[in-house]
């Protein structure tokens, strides 16, 4: 038996022995690893994390298949070829790329790298939870912006004077989580543009692959003249491979260097790096995911804009809307339905986030929405 052959034949085998009763594979995918990535097989839709319904890649499901006789190797002999591959894709230089474990990771490397006592960190209200969760520990002094009323981008002259002229560092979720709204570029090129270097912007592009603004565009172009810009994007969501932990950082070499003093060593694992670099591989990944994120978000707004629930327009692959009632009893009585959607996101208490799933579980939660409606839960 060839080595693929033996590995597959062994992971069905471990596959199957795991599928037994009480076991967690069992519990949560049933007997068919097929299952994997779609609707739970409990019948659960879990439309609560921002991710990516379709799946691995078939191509990417076949190298981690592969790649499992070097699981019991550290994953060194991986990274080349990622970062190869990853810095051809984004026209930058292998001492830009910082890899991480999501890129989860790589935010933290840069909120430790960067913390001095009682130095501003700005961030917006509401916006992604995890740099603020992160700096906790240091004694940084937190600043949170409420986004613009009404548009729900980035309050950049606020946020410009909460930062100052000192050393501070600035997190620019861009699209944001939760509001799936875009701050535009522009604005953020001219902050960046004549921001003193001690103003260090962390520009969060996790969902730029499905940002479809004309007033949205990378922050990348800033890498090799400011060092204080670091971009971070993530395998998770495009890719579909959230529970592979694979994401990086994109930074000017210095700050790259700064960054990785904060790494857990051997952190990208040897399966995330297969799959990371069979998904890239994959021509027409990125067009499947924003293909089948376009037809949920289509069903989505119809929906909301049939029942007269008010939306945030959003470019990415989930949306915030108005709940009319309160938000824990909303969140209850969906998971009752088996739909899980988006936790709080306070101040905004009167909304919720749902993420875009398949089309058909999509049509499952219209579905649970217009029974709400019928017994006037919302
Ligand atoms: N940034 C944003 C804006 C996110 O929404 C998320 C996850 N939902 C992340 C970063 C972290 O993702 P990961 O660690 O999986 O790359």
């Amino acid at each position: 038996m060839d080595r693929r052959g033996f590995v597959t034949t062994g992971m069905a085998a471990t596959l199957a022995g795991l599928t037994g009763t009480g076991s967690l594979a069992g519990v949560l995918h049933g007997p068919s690893f097929r299952r994997i990535g779609k609707t739970l097989p409990d019948g659960t839709v879990r439309l609560s994390s921002n991710e990516n319904p379709l799946g691995l890649s078939p191509s990417a499901r076949q190298a981690v298949v592969d790649a499992m006789v070097d699981a019991n190797r550290y994953p060194g002999g991986w990274r080349g070829p990622l970062v190869d591959a990853l810095a051809k894709r984004l026209g930058v230089k292998r001492e830009n790329l910082v890899m991480g474990a999501g890129s989860t990771e790589v935010l933290q490397m840069a909120v430790q790298a960067y913390q001095k006592p009682g130095i501003p960190m700005v961030i917006a209200e509401p916006t992604f939870e995890d740099v603020p969760r992160y700096q906790r520990p240091f004694s940084y002094d937190l600043k949170a912006i409420p986004l613009v009323r009404n548009r729900y981008a980035h309050d950049l002259d606020r946020m410009r004077e909460a930062a100052g002229n000192g050393p501070s560092v600035v997190y620019i979720c861009n699209p944001n989580n939760p509001t799936g709204t875009v701050t535009p570029s522009r604005d953020v090129d001219a902050w960046i543009a004549d921001a003193p270097e001690a103003t260090v912007f962390l520009v969060d592009e996790a969902y730029f692959e499905y940002a479809d603004s004309p007033a949205y565009w990378t922050a990348l172009k800033w890498i090799e003249s400011k060092p204080n810009v670091v971009v971070v994007r993530t395998f998770s969501k495009i890719f579909a491979m959230a529970g592979m932990r694979l994401g990086y950082g994109i930074a000017h070499p210095d700050t790259a260097k700064r960054l990785t003093a904060f790494i857990s060593a051997n952190n990208t694992n040897v399966l995330a790096c297969a799959a990371g670099i069979a998904s890239m591989a994959d021509d027409e990944l990125v067009g499947r995911s924003v293909g089948v994120n376009t037809k949920s978000k289509q069903i989505a707004t119809s929906t909301l804009s049939d029942l007269g629930l008010e939306y945030i327009p959003t470019h990415t692959n989930f949306i915030m809307h108005r709940i009319n009632g309160d938000l824990q009893a909303y969140i209850g009585h969906m998971r009752d339905k088996g739909i899980h959607v988006g936790r709080p996101f306070p101040p905004m208490t009167q909304w919720n986030r749902v993420s875009f799933g398949l089309p058909e579980e999509m049509g499952r939660w219209a579905d649970a929405l217009k029974e709400m409606r019928a017994v006037g839960t919302i």
